[in-house]
């Protein structure tokens, strides 16, 4: 079945008028501890440019009350969450595929699919130590196209920190709603995300957080 792609805001905005978990919010607002790396809104990932036009992390409504969910439980330990990348306009995926299909296309969602990052229901995250603010130890960097990257690479492996810390957001994320993608330690998508469509809007088209720019 081809995904429903809405590009008209007056279609987004219908879908939160039936069903308000769809709305897309801002995670610093919905997820306070939360440290934000959005990459793409930086020329620092793959592509070397800045593919975002804003810096502003959203999320529909019902994935960012998981992930708080999740960051009031690693809280417990004295960790917490950084993010690297949560809503993603269909039209970058549509670009990326453009760019850089020839070399990366086992790790980039098809614009026939889409992604849930595009629904808005997908982050990619990593552990931080809450005392120092600094993300710990993980098989690979985010977004290295290896391998090693994956949930499904040996344990015995990598180094035990970052195997345990790689298994210990596995677990944190999936006990709350979120499911793993096979190559990449760092993405998950909310269970379900395909109920959702894929938004084809610029982040301008979604309100602000008040005190948030
Ligand atoms: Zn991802």
């Amino acid at each position: 079945m081809k995904p429903r792609v809405v590009s008209d805001p007056a279609d987004y905005r219908a879908e939160v008028r039936a069903d308000a978990s769809r709305r897309m919010v801002d995670l610093r607002a919905a997820v306070p501890g939360l440290v934000v790396d959005l990459r793409y809104a930086t020329a620092n990932n793959f592509l070397r440019a800045v593919v975002y036009e804003e810096g502003r992390p959203l999320l529909r409504a019902a994935a960012a009350a998981r992930l708080r969910e999740v960051e009031e439980e690693l809280k417990g330990s004295g960790l917490g969450l950084i993010l690297y990348d949560a809503y993603r306009p269909y039209f970058v995926t549509r670009r990326m595929w453009a760019e850089q299909a020839t070399r990366y296309a086992a790790y980039m969602s098809p614009p026939w699919l889409g992604s849930d990052h595009n629904r808005g229901v997908a982050v990619d995250v990593g552990l931080v130590d809450l005392k120092t603010g600094r993300p710990l130890p993980m098989p690979t960097d985010f977004d290295a196209f290896e391998a090693r990257a994956g949930q499904d690479w040996p344990a015995a492996k990598l180094p035990p920190e970052a195997a345990a810390d790689r298994a210990r957001l596995l677990d944190a994320m999936t006990r709350h709603g979120f499911h793993p993608f096979a190559g990449e330690w760092w993405h998950f998508a909310l269970n379900g995300a395909k109920e959702y469509s894929l938004l084809d809007l610029p982040f301008s088209a979604f309100e602000k957080a008040p005190g948030k720019e």
